[in-house]
């Protein structure tokens, strides 16, 4: 120990070492180092040779958030435990920022199940339409978290927390609900209007999935079962490719359709497209949006095109954001569509007067279909 530090027996076989005025962190490895060499000699008692090993776990002052010296005990001692796990006779660092991380997640999770009970989470409706036929051929619901202090969240300032927690499975469960009850209102207001849920990856691997869909449209018998199509990301890990299969083949058993959504933007985009039987490639908003001024993504976009007729899908494209984009979409022959230039997302009781109102002046109507 340097001259200013402390050492102190807690009890047991538990002790503290307080090292003081630290340049950075690495200064305490040599100073743990040289603990644990201490510790570990060899020590003689009469005929004995006895060995003993310490294990050190180091949390650091100061952090982020405020912490006490209770707290920096607790973090000391916690990362002790890893040291321990890790074989013993070594040092382990109290990672506050990870730390930091899991708490906060923790938090999201609990106030997340909250917000389901207190019935703080929306969906809103984004309209999918035919721009050649000037149809409005569906809407996607798309959630939104109504939050009583921060105000109206969108999904990626929530979903990402509660990414494969149990709890995303009950939400997941509450917008299938949510967007079949809705599809139902509309049905009984003469509007007839397919809905495109979108699922995790997590949701679509629970081994029940397709056995809790089809309970969940035997309660809902006035929604065509062709009225629902299932999203899943075309980026997330899908372990189990096979059984996906499975469960898109069991899902269109039922009538329910599958898209792949943000197409092309996974590293495994043609191995999906080969083994997952969805109906549907949603081409990715980045490469749509782009596709004006960057002639590279304008190639995806008639790349994803060509490989759906040949594999026999269909395309919309994500992330028609002005006219511009839509008339050009109808030129290369992509006329199904979604996206700001032709209607955000909006609540429930929006969808009806719009899609009576569709379309206000289809300058792309018609547009002859040209071979760039
Ligand atoms: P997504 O399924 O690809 O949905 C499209 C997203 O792009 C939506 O963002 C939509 O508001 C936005 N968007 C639509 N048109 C345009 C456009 O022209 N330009 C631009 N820049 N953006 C456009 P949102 O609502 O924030 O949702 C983000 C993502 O969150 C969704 O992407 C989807 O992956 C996920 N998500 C949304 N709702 C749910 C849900 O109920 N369950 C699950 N598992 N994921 C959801
Ligand atoms: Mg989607
Ligand atoms: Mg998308």
């Amino acid at each position: 120990m340097r001259e200013g530090d402390t050492f102190a027996r807690m009890g047991g076989d538990e002790f503290v070492a307080v090292f003081v005025d630290l340049q950075d962190k690495h200064d305490s490895v040599t100073l743990i180092t040289r603990l644990l060499d201490v510790a570990s000699r060899q020590v003689q008692l009469g005929d004995l040779k006895l060995n003993v090993s310490a294990s050190v776990g180091v949390s650091f002052y100061p952090q982020p958030d405020e912490a006490d010296a209770d707290q920096l005990l607790r973090q000391a001692d916690q990362a002790m435990y890893h040291a321990k796990l890790a074989g013993k006779n070594r040092y382990h660092l109290f990672d506050a920022e990870h730390d930091r991380n899991l708490r906060l997640r923790n938090e999201t999770v609990e106030r997340v199940r909250q917000a389901l009970a207190n019935q703080e989470f929306v969906l809103h409706y984004q309209p999918q339409v035919n721009l050649r036929a000037g149809k409005v051929i569906g809407v996607e619901a798309l959630i939104r978290w109504q939050h009583p202090e921060k105000g109206l969240l969108p999904p990626g300032r929530f979903l990402p927390d509660i990414e494969g927690h149990e709890v995303s499975l009950a939400l997941g469960e509450w917008v299938l609900e949510t967007a079949l009850q809705q599809v139902e209102n509309w049905a009984d207001a003469g509007l007839d209007l397919p809905v495109c849920v979108n699922v995790s990856a997590y949701q679509l691997q629970q081994p029940d999935f397709s056995a809790r869909l089809a309970t969940r449209l035997h309660s809902h018998p006035k929604v065509p079962r062709h009225h629902l199509e299932l999203e899943v990301l075309e980026t997330t890990a899908l372990d189990e490719l096979d059984s996906v299969a499975d469960v898109i083949r069991e899902c269109a058993a039922m009538g329910v359709g599958f898209a792949l959504d943000d197409f092309g933007t996974g590293y495994s985009s043609l191995t999906y497209l080969k083994r997952l039987p969805a109906q549907v490639l949603k081409v990715d908003q980045s490469f749509v949006r782009d596709m004006l001024d960057d002639p590279e993504d304008l190639a995806i976009v008639e790349g994803v095109l060509g490989l759906a007729r040949a594999f026999g899908r269909r395309v919309v494209a994500e992330g028609a954001e002005t006219p511009a984009h839509c008339r050009l979409l109808v030129q290369i022959g992509c006329d199904l569509a979604q996206g700001y230039g032709i209607a955000r997302p909006m609540p429930s009781a929006e969808v009806h007067t719009w899609v009576a109102n569709w379309p206000p002046n289809p300058d792309w109507l018609a547009s002859p279909h040209v071979q760039l």
